[in-house]
């Protein structure tokens, strides 16, 4: 029988489950073969993962010259203040090995004239060191060469189509999971009992209206982490990509940055360059910063606009394929126009607290990937760490479970403890998104958060919906912790504290039970008027 046979009997016990079908997921199985391990996904495989859109490629100091310590050093630099050094070095030492795996499991990563590793150039990377595949394919070849080895691996189980939406625990400890169809709200639940279970679910980017990632990034994963008691760390750090392309896409298509490298300008919608005014590098200042002018804009009431005419001109389509594409397809033809464009929810530099091993606060829990936080990022990541921090940590998780003693099967009890599931509100699934980007997205105060604390607070008690109430979760944590947070640190900017406090220079570590006490105090106050535009 092959592995996607075997999908029939979803309740059989089962020793290791590892929940997401992303980078994370897939390598950390594939690195326990030949141990079995029942991977679920909530989209089918190649769908549904941000690995899969990746167009970069993974950091890796592999070219002559470099060296792990050099990439450890850039990484901390952009963290800004807050990363774990020792993690970040641990990582940077392991890319070579990692990439090497890469390679035997079929990844074909781009090679020079001698046939050694070509790396490119990213920004604030001060070497060459990013692997890629044929330019901008990266994720789609990684996800590819992974889906084709995993299939072959008769030792993994694979349940597509189903997502997990509760964590089962006894004493601290994780004894299984609920899961259900996906599509399906009325579907009944299916139990699953194991005592090692690992997340791998990605980001949160689609808590946000505007977002970059698939459906499948809203939180679902850290919310049920949180709600099973796990310690969640920097909530608040969410990476924004400045240039997202607004053409009534949900995701939205990513106007990579190498346009503006490229000499494409950002206008407002009245022709000028507003980036001019606000940094002496104007389009190429760092990226938190261009995503808050671009917000600004928008937030003014101008549109905004990345205008590659004069720059590219009709050789746009030769250069930038992908984005000409997305553009045309909206009747833009970005030789000759202007390309709308907003900041986008792109990379969560918080999540499941991890130590070294991939371990949470909960025994038989481990997390790896975006789902996870490591302290390698601090409070901004640095371009293509994370597909790197994805597959170092899933080696280290699969190395962590197969040296631990294989637990007695877990005992379920007979009836799933939350069995019933409305549909999903639509309405309030996007007025949480929208909020999610209005009130807690690149420029925050402490009105609008309080605001939203509320909000996020009463739609997680009163849903009757699974998703909506774990994406309610998942939203309060980052809310309230980017309440708590009174400065502006990386990605996290607060216009009513814009500067960063050295006494602030540690990692945030919460729970789901802090983040309560929070909604509580601010319940307990008058809600604050927030009518004016923020604008920094
Ligand atoms: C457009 C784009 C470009 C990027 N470019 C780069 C880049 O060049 N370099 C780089 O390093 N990083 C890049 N990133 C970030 C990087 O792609 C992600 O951080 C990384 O791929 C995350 O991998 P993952 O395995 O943790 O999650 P994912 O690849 O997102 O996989 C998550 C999996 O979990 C499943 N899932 C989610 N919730 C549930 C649930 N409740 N139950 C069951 N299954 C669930 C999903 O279906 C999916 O299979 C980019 C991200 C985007 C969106």
């Amino acid at each position: 029988m092959s592995n996607q046979d075997q999908n029939h009997d979803l309740t059989r016990n089962t020793d290791v489950v590892i929940v997401g079908g992303g980078l994370a997921g897939l390598f950390c199985a594939l690195k326990l073969a030949p141990r079995p391990v029942t991977v679920i996904s909530a989209a089918p495989l190649g769908q549904g993962a941000s690995t899969a859109w990746a167009q970069g490629g993974i950091a890796a100091a592999v070219a002559e010259g470099d060296s792990a310590e050099a990439h450890a050093a850039d990484t901390i630099a952009v963290g800004a203040g807050l990363v774990d050094e020792r993690i970040a070095l641990g990582l940077a030492r392991e890319a070579g090995a990692r990439i090497n795996d890469l390679l035997r499991y079929g990844v074909p990563f781009d090679r020079d004239l001698e046939g050694k590793l070509a790396v490119s150039r990213e920004a604030a990377h001060s070497a060459r060191r990013i692997v890629h595949v044929r330019g901008d394919m990266a994720g789609k070849a990684i996800i590819s060469a992974l889906i084709e080895a995993v299939r072959r691996t008769p030792s993994i189980r694979l349940i597509e189509g189903f997502a997990a939406e509760a964590l089962l625990t006894e004493d601290g400890a994780v004894i299984g999971l609920q899961l259900r169809k996906v599509g399906d709200a009325t579907a009944k639940p299916v139990t699953l009992a194991s005592r090692t279970v690992v997340l791998a679910t990605g980001g949160i980017g689609h808590l946000y209206a505007v977002t970059t990632n698939p459906t499948e990034a809203s939180g679902l994963g850290l919310a049920i982490a949180a709600r099973a008691g796990a310690v969640i760390a920097d909530p608040e750090f969410v990476q924004f990509h400045p240039t997202a392309i607004m053409v009534g896409r949900d995701p939205a298509p990513l106007a990579t940055e190498a346009l503006r490298g490229e000499g494409a300008t950002l206008i407002n919608d009245k022709g000028e360059r507003f980036m001019i005014a606000r940094h002496p590098l104007a389009e190429l200042a760092p990226r938190d910063i261009v995503a808050r002018g671009v917000f600004s804009e928008i937030a003014a009431g101008r549109d905004a606009f990345l205008d590659a005419t004069k720059a590219l001109g009709a050789h746009f389509a030769e250069k930038f394929p992908t984005v000409h594409a997305s553009c045309m397809e909206a009747g833009i033809d970005p030789a000759k126009q202007p390309i709308p464009i907003a900041p986008a929810a792109h990379y969560h530099m918080g999540g499941i607290a991890v130590d070294e091993h991939g371990r949470t606060s909960l025994k038989g829990l481990w997390a790896g990937g975006e789902v996870s936080s490591t302290g390698a990022h601090g409070a901004n990541r640095l371009a293509s760490n994370s597909l790197l921090e994805a597959v170092v940590y899933a080696a280290r998780i699969a190395e962590d479970i197969e040296g631990s003693v294989i637990a007695a099967p877990a005992r379920l009890p007979a009836e799933s403890p939350t069995p019933r599931n409305g549909a999903m509100p639509v309405p309030a699934e996007k007025s949480l998104r929208t909020m999610m980007a209005s009130h807690v997205g690149v420029i925050r105060d402490a009105g609008r958060l309080a605001e939203a604390v509320r909000v996020f607070a009463a739609i997680e008690q009163d849903a009757d919906n699974i998703a909506l109430r774990n994406m309610a979760t998942s939203a309060l944590l980052v809310a309230t912790s980017a309440w708590a947070r009174r400065e502006s640190r990386g990605a996290h900017y607060r216009i009513d504290y814009p500067t960063e406090k050295p006494a602030l220079a540690h990692r945030t570590m919460t729970t789901l039970t802090a983040a309560r006490e929070i909604v509580a105090s601010l319940s307990e106050r008058a809600p604050a008027r927030t009518a004016q535009p923020i604008v920094a």
